[in-house]
């Protein structure tokens, strides 16, 4: 009989950050009042003044095709907020808008991988960069982390070879929060130009960094960095525009022309109206993003203290993005063996949605989303706890 899927697709696992969601959400249909700690995407409103200028584009009839790459006032304003906030040297030329950080990764890895090309990861990684790598054909090669879950550059070294194309960096990083140091960032680096392989780095939690940790970009780290650097970013979280859709990517001309031709044959441009909202974003004001940022930080440090005083739990304290990743297999017992039936068991018994670390590379651990109010984090970690005594 005719297979009805291609193979290509019959590789790919769903995303098991929407599967939480979807889980959690079938549980509050049922009547049941399901706190989510689950799919990471900020608590707070998008701010006035980028709803404001969605809502002019809006009234002024902007609502036609734009280019494909996006429109040439928001490709040099990220241009310019690149040069301003990141250090790193770029022009329009080198930007374009996509769809969220999620579609500049999979045309990136579309556009620059062919098959067998090998990709490293570093452990735990974020949920889609695996599937995206596999459904461009390439290979992803995992290389953990410490304890601490810091970037192991002698691992790094070992793994290359031959077919290594690129090696994807994540700081702030989803699922663990670290932030990974500028020498840290730097040992890597050098390892791509020793090995002239390229870097991807994934920079969507840039302004989401506490207690003296800083964000650095990598390709500011030198000019022959910067050449082997593609830099994505989005709006998402920055601004608390998950549903929106607009990211971006910082990438070689050449990229940025296949990409553009990749978009134009596939999605076409984004949404008109939000990237005259997003332009809002560049030249408003970064307090609204001070706040988020504010709020993170008191509910990481709450959520923290109120993991590690559970036995048999070890969470790290992370430095960035709104995660926390605690290991929590001292709980794991012959019947919830393993962080897919601790969720499932956290959801059912304690009334909590969380990821299982083994969707992002390390199953001793589950993630922890600070993106619920304070409120919610107290009342959910209490329920935690109380639902873990019987483990
Ligand atoms: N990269 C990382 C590390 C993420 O956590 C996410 C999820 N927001 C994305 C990329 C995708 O972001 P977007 O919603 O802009 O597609
Ligand atoms: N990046 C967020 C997360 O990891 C949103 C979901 C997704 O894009 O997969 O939860």
């Amino acid at each position: 009989m005719v297979e009805l899927l291609s193979e290509r697709v019959s590789r790919i696992a769903p995303s098991a950050t929407f599967a939480v969601k979807a889980k959690a959400n079938a549980l509050k249909a049922k009547g049941v009042d399901v706190l989510s700690f689950g799919l990471g995407e900020p608590d707070f409103d998008t701010p006035q003044h980028i709803k404001d200028a969605a809502k002019k584009a809006l009234d002024e009839g902007f609502t036609k095709y734009t280019a494909a790459a996006g429109i040439p006032e928001l490709r040099e304003g990220i241009a310019s907020k690149m040069k301003e906030q990141n250090s790193v040297e770029c022009s329009a030329a080198n930007i374009i808008v996509s769809n969220g950080a999620k579609h500049s990764l999979h045309n990136i890895f579309q556009a620059m991988l062919n098959p067998g090309d090998e990709v490293i990861i570093l452990s735990p990684y974020w949920v889609s960069y695996l599937e995206q790598i596999k459904l461009s054909e390439g290979k992803p090669i995992i290389v953990d982390c410490d304890e601490q879950f810091q970037p192991i550059p002698d691992k790094i070294r070992e793994a290359i070879t031959d077919n290594t194309k690129m090696i994807v960096v994540n700081s702030p990083n989803n699922p663990t929060g670290a932030v990974f140091p500028k020498a840290s960032l730097k040992a890597v680096a050098d390892i791509a130009l020793e090995n002239d392989v390229y870097i991807l780095s994934d920079e969507c939690y840039e302004n989401f960094v506490y207690g003296g940790a800083e964000h650095h970009s990598v390709a500011s780290l030198s000019p022959e960095i910067a050449e082997k650097t593609i830099t994505v970013n989005a709006f998402s979280k920055t601004f608390a525009m998950t549903g929106w859709r607009v990211g971006y990517a910082v990438a070689p001309e050449p990229l940025v022309k296949a990409m553009s031709s990749l978009q134009g044959q596939t999605t076409s441009n984004v949404n008109s109206i939000a990237q005259k909202a997003v332009i809002a974003a560049l030249e408003g004001s970064l307090d609204d993003v001070k706040n988020m940022a504010k709020a993170f930080d008191e509910r990481r440090k709450f959520a923290v203290d109120a993991f590690n005083s559970i036995d048999g739990v070890k969470c790290n304290k992370p430095e960035g993005a709104f995660y926390l990743f605690p290991y929590v297999d001292g709980l794991y017992t012959e019947k919830v063996k393993g962080s897919s039936a601790f969720c499932d068991f956290l959801l059912e018994e304690a009334h909590v949605a969380l990821v299982p670390g083994v969707a992002f590379g390390l199953d001793s651990c589950v993630r922890f989303s600070c993106a619920s109010s304070l409120e919610s984090i107290e009342k959910g970690l209490k329920q935690i706890k109380e639902a873990t005594k019987a483990l």
